[in-house]
């Protein structure tokens, strides 16, 4: 039998532009099968969300209909990659794979269980290839000096330095080599009928190898467990997920394309549609920074230039410095960067925090974020900003609270960026917010969504209310559960003390 090779999608979960699918596919001369293994580890993390598993579950399904559509594969197994890698090689044992590739994954959990696996794939004779894909520079590629281990812990410098880097002819072959995937996505979402480039199925290579149809004993079942995932995680859904996949992906970068120029006015206007409403296709790899850079032909920048699509390039860029440092740093997953703010004497008052994940505070912006955070497992990233401040500086609750509980709601909630956000609010991260700036909620209010309009959409009691009362309704509405100017004056200390 001819050789053939297997991808193990992960948070990649897309054929257009693929990097390590494409190099396995060139390889074996289109026999690659996809293989995703659920990893029991993964789904008992405290950060799981019901919802995101939803679109993740979506976004696999679309996954598996476009690559049989295209005459390949992709193999869903209810088992961790070790159990997983090992029963399929018992099973394969007469013709073993050419090789397995994977793209890279920066999170600690990740790293490790990656560097575990490759190591026992190897063990088998099989190679290992891993490439970039979720990321246009990788941690290790931005040094801050040259051959000495130091990296970037203030965002304009590492943007400076990342928009140099960008310019570098490999990195500008890298966006033009997206072309070609945008190409493919663009026939896909015109419904052009494509000719299959892929050439092997599961199914074909089960018969073509003589070992048994099962499993040996006391090994996994090899049965795809999709619809079994599906079909247990459902009852736990409680809002609409949005449509997954890479095809809405490049449906929904097209449908930003004409705004991009406007991003820097409207950014920051939860009312508005002002930002492009990528994250939970980057979340899971159904788009990455380089396709979205080709497909806004993004591939010129200057730090200074103060145009809405350099603005837009700066978020994303911003997306990268979290993961520089979280790579750089793993222990920001468990604790302030900041070491004199590890032992800040946080008041967790839980009454509070329940109103605060309610959206009962009485303060109608963060109420507003909140409800919008729980009915639509998303919410605006200047709301973030202002519930997250309020959270830490208003509540005196722990940042973490408030980053596991945005973990446990947010479609697009990822590790990087949102330990990241959170540490900027707390004041306790790289580059954070100096704590003394507190955001006070009703002068963002007023600011940023100046007719209540946000406001009016989440939280119906105040709809009849007018725009000057909307931002502070007093006792047309729930009484505020703190004073601001008194919790303002006990964050500072909470900070000075430290
Ligand atoms: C407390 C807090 C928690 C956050 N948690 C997450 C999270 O879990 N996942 C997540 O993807 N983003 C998170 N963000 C960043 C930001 O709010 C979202 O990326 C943004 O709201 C997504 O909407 P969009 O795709 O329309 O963004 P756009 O404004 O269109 O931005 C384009 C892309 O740039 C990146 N980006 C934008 N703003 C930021 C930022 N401040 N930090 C890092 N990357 C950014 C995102 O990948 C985004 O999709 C958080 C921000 C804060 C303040």
């Amino acid at each position: 039998m001819l050789e053939y090779g297997i991808h193990w999608f992960r948070r990649d979960l897309r054929v257009a532009g693929n990097s390590a699918l494409k190099w396995n596919w060139k390889k074996n001369q289109g026999r690659t099968l996809g293989v995703f293994f659920f990893d029991s580890t993964f789904l008992d993390r405290p950060d799981f969300s019901h919802h995101r598993f939803a679109f993740f579950l979506e976004t696999l399904r679309e996954l598996q209909a476009e690559l049989r559509e295209m005459g390949g594969d992709l193999l869903v197994l209810d088992h961790g990659p070790d159990a997983g890698f090992e029963a399929l090689f018992k099973k394969l044992h007469t013709q073993l794979p050419s090789c397995i590739t994977y793209n890279r994954d920066y999170e600690p959990f990740a790293r490790e269980r990656d560097a575990r696996v490759s190591q026992k794939i190897e063990s088998h004779g099989v190679a290992v290839h891993t490439e970039r894909d979720h990321l246009l520079i990788e941690p290790h590629e931005l040094q801050k000096e040259p051959g000495v281990p130091s990296f970037y812990q203030i965002y304009s410098p590492f943007c400076r330095k990342w928009l140099s880097i960008i310019q570098q002819d490999d990195f500008q072959d890298r966006l033009s080599s997206q072309k070609e995937a945008l190409s493919y996505l663009e026939k896909r979402s015109r419904g052009e009928k494509i000719d299959p480039f892929f050439k092997l199925k599961w199914k074909e290579l089960w018969s073509k190898i003589s070992s048994p149809e099962s499993p040996p004993h006391n090994l996994p079942s090899l049965e795809d467990a999709l619809d079994s995932f599906v079909e247990k995680n459902q009852p736990h859904v409680k809002i609409s997920i949005p449509p997954a996949g890479s095809r809405k992906a490049y449906e929904v970068l097209n449908e930003f394309r004409p705004r991009a120029t406007a991003y820097l006015d409207q950014r920051d206007f939860p009312s508005v549609r002002g930002t492009s409403g990528l994250s939970i296709y980057f979340k899971n790899g159904s788009i990455t920074p380089a396709l979205v850079l080709a497909g806004l032909n993004l591939n010129q920048f200057d730090f200074k230039d103060k145009s809405g699509r350099t603005q837009f390039l700066k978020e994303i860029v911003w997306r990268e410095f979290y993961y520089h440092i979280l790579y750089h740093r793993p222990s920001v997953e468990h604790e302030a960067f900041l070491p004199q703010y590890r032992e800040l004497k946080w008041e967790n008052n839980e009454k509070w925090f329940e109103a605060w994940t309610e959206g009962k505070t009485g303060f109608p912006i963060v109420d507003a974020g909140m409800r919008q955070l729980k009915t639509t497992g998303w919410m605006h990233n200047r709301v973030r900003m202002i519930v997250a401040s309020f959270l830490t500086k208003d509540l005196l609750i722990d940042w973490k609270w408030g980053e596991k509980y945005f973990m446990n709601q947010l479609l697009d909630g990822d590790l990087a960026p949102n330990n990241g956000g959170w540490q900027w609010a707390a004041s306790t991260g790289c580059d954070p917010q100096p704590y003394f700036r507190i955001f006070n909620p009703l002068l963002q209010s007023e600011k940023f969504d100046p007719k209540g309009e946000y406001i009016k959409k989440y939280i119906p009691e105040l709809r009849g209310v007018h725009a000057d009362e909307i931002h502070q309704p007093g006792s047309l509405y729930i009484r505020p559960i703190v004073d601001h100017a008194v919790q303002k004056e006990k964050a500072l200390s909470l900070y000075r003390r430290s």
